[in-house]
């Protein structure tokens, strides 16, 4: 694989090699000494246009388990702010020699134009209201580890739809494992043109809820909603929020998702997210080994996946 700018450059069989490697690289990540020498010699390059907690350190957490170097980049302290262009760094980036480019933009396409500007291996971490395919990677591989199968679950996708990578990164991945997906969501925070989505939607939570394997609640982005699209965030929890009332009417061993970072009180109460069907810290840990197992098909044909510090 070259590059992952979608879900859909990996299909049903890519997500689920993804996953049987995830599955190899978690046995790594628990040994005594977590790492491999599969990557050494490899360069990873970070180039975060938008702001990342998990997703940043999780790519550099993989990176580093598996012996590539890892070059850092933070827009707010290079020579983007004395202007210089998406094209120009990832330019300046190549030259001092990186093989994968792990790429965020608040611009949809970006990572794919950044194609274009470099011999390197691009990766999509999310690109405006696009896609964040690793994201549904480990979502899909935490679903996997919990309930033995992604096919044939019913997974409900709550809230801020519309402006959500992740979801439209989940609902490809969920969907071509063979999981009926659900997207609940007050009529404004859908997406356009719904219909064309291989999922239903409801606008009615309360009715979707005791017929669930999964409940994937997303976060309210303030930071992408341009126009006034709720009448108040409290009347969006009374009709749309995660509360103690309603993940009490799921099924004991149903799931409750969310990529993080959440709003407490707002899309998922605190006590929910906190919960014990909350995966919430099972995604974030299993995100290292599926980045590392998406490193490895990009970079190491060449090595074992697993193979031993002392064998190298
Ligand atoms: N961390 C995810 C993303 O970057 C989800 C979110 O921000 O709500 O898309």
């Amino acid at each position: 694989m070259k590059h992952l700018l979608s879900v859909k450059d990996l299909g049903a069989e890519g997500i689920n090699e993804v996953c049987r490697l995830a599955d190899d690289f978690t046995e790594v990540l628990q040994r005594p000494i977590p790492k491999v020498p599969t990557l050494r010699g490899r360069t990873v390059a970070m180039l975060f246009y938008e702001d990342s907690t998990r997703t940043r350190l999780s790519f550099e957490v993989a990176a580093r388990r598996l012996s590539a170097d890892v070059m850092g980049f933070s827009v707010s302290s290079s020579s983007v702010n004395k202007g210089e262009s998406v094209r120009d760094t990832v330019a300046t980036i190549s030259a001092m020699g990186t093989d994968v480019i792990v790429v965020r933009h608040r611009s949809a396409g970006v990572p794919h134009q950044v194609t274009a500007w470099t011999d390197a291996g691009v990766v999509n971490a999310g690109d405006g209201w696009h896609e964040h395919p690793t994201q549904a990677l480990l979502d899909c591989y935490t679903i996997r580890d919990r309930l033995g199968t992604v096919a044939g679950r019913r997974i409900v996708i709550l809230g801020d739809i519309k402006h959500s990578r992740v979801a439209r990164s989940c609902v490809l991945a969920f969907t071509a494992l063979g999981a009926k997906v659900t997207l609940v969501a007050p009529p404004t925070l859908l997406p356009p043109a719904p219909d064309s989505w291989p999922v239903d939607i409801s606008l009615d939570l309360d009715e979707v809820l005791g017929d669930c394997d999964v409940v994937y609640g997303l976060r309210m982005q303030a930071e992408r909603q341009f126009e006034a699209l709720l009448p108040s965030l409290r009347e969006y929890t009374a009709q749309w929020g995660l509360t103690v009332d309603r993940a009490a009417r799921l099924h004991p061993g149903a799931l409750i998702m969310h990529p993080g970072p959440a709003n407490r009180g707002v899309e998922i109460a605190s006590e929910v997210l906190d919960g014990p069907n909350s995966t919430t810290n099972e995604q974030v840990r299993h995100g290292v080994a599926v980045r590392m197992a998406v490193l490895y098909l990009m970079l190491g044909a060449d090595s074992q996946p697993n193979q031993r510090e002392d064998e190298a």
